[in-house]
């Protein structure tokens, strides 16, 4: 079965970090930092709904500009979703530019920040008013930035010097049907198996009377089933894909517990590397980790997979050198040195 996220890194490791995934089935797509993104196409870019920004040091923040004027003459709704402060530094970015003939753009941004306090606050900017906030209110955050029926984008705060977010998307879990039960009890697929799916998701009680509805030579036709009879017979249960990006954080004991929490299991773990461990104090020093640093919260998140980004320039030409490290790392034992 193909899988509902693509991801894919935006730059060379060495370029600015950012991770684009696309929802294959959708037509959308949503970025995580929002660094250079000048080579990345327009039709693509344009099929971003969420943005999430780890903080703002320019190379994560740099390619707001490029995104605002590609979406600004279009309908649409572009949400931001970063660390304390984000709200500040989008308004300063408006703030920069003229904004006297853009009332007839049906452009709106709404832009989350994550807060110290535990809270989410929201402004909306839209093009109509010149990009005057509206605020929005405030929520509690728990973790989870976005919530969706089939996938939510969950957040931990972590220390870079500052605050600086760490994201992990989850997928809920699939369910598949078996087409040759599907045939076996004699109705077609229709719209009906979406309902009978989310009924299930929604864990609706055993005995909810699922009807299935199709037309047959002209004629309606409908058959009541029973819920968990049709969920015992047609439907395969599979686990959700899971994706962590975690960038410019110092390898920390308290950076680790988060990020072992958020990265649990997923299928793929992002994690920066923008040193070798033999320069481990530079690393220390910058709030940046090492490529071995990475292999180990791998491990310590039991991650499927590993990919290393965000490499320090002094290593151009020699990117096999942090993937190695970071590899063996994660393929070996956790080593003695944990963060402390
Ligand atoms: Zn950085
Ligand atoms: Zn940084």
């Amino acid at each position: 079965m193909k899988s509902a996220f693509v991801p894919r890194l935006v730059n060379s490791p060495f370029g600015d970090p950012g991770l684009y995934v696309s929802e294959r089935w959708r037509g959308r797509a949503l970025l995580f930092d929002l660094g250079r993104i000048d080579r990345t196409p327009a039709g693509e870019l344009l099929k971003l709904t969420h943005v999430f920004v780890s903080h703002t040091h320019i190379d994560h923040f740099i390619g707001f500009d490029h995104l605002l004027r590609l979406f600004l003459a279009r309908e649409a709704h572009l949400q931001i979703f970063g660390p304390p402060g984000i709200i500040a530094n989008v308004l300063g970015k408006l703030a920069g530019y003229t904004w006297n003939l853009v009332d007839g753009y049906g452009f709106v941004l709404s832009v989350h920040e994550v807060g110290l306090e535990g809270g989410i606050r929201s402004v909306r900017l839209p093009a109509t008013t010149a990009f005057r906030p509206a605020e929005q209110g405030e929520r509690p955050f728990t973790g989870v930035l976005v919530e969706e029926p089939n996938f939510s984008v969950h957040a931990a705060v972590l220390d870079h010097r500052i605050p600086c977010l760490g994201f992990a998307i989850r997928e809920e879990r699939h369910l598949n049907v078996r087409p040759e039960e599907l045939v076996a009890l004699g109705v077609p697929a229709g719209r009906w198996l979406a309902v009978f799916k989310d009924a299930v998701r929604a864990g609706a009680p055993d005995d909810t009377a699922v009807v299935a509805e199709w037309r047959e030579n002209g004629t309606d036709r409908q058959r009541s089933f029973r819920l968990a009879e049709l969920r015992a017979r047609l439907l395969v249960e599979t686990p959700g894909q899971a994706i962590a990006y975690v960038t410019d954080v110092i390898f920390s004991r308290d950076n680790a517990a988060r990020i072992a929490e958020l990265a649990r299991d997923v299928d793929v773990f992002y994690c920066e590397s923008l040193f070798v461990d033999e320069d481990r104090e530079q690393a220390s020093l910058r709030y940046h980790m090492t490529a071995r640093q990475a292999g180990t919260l791998a491990r310590l998140a039991r991650a499927k997979r590993l990919e290393v980004f965000h490499f320090s320039p002094r290593y151009e030409g020699d990117a096999e050198r942090l993937r190695a490290e970071a590899a063996a790392t994660f393929a070996g034992e956790i080593p003695e040195d944990r963060p402390d």
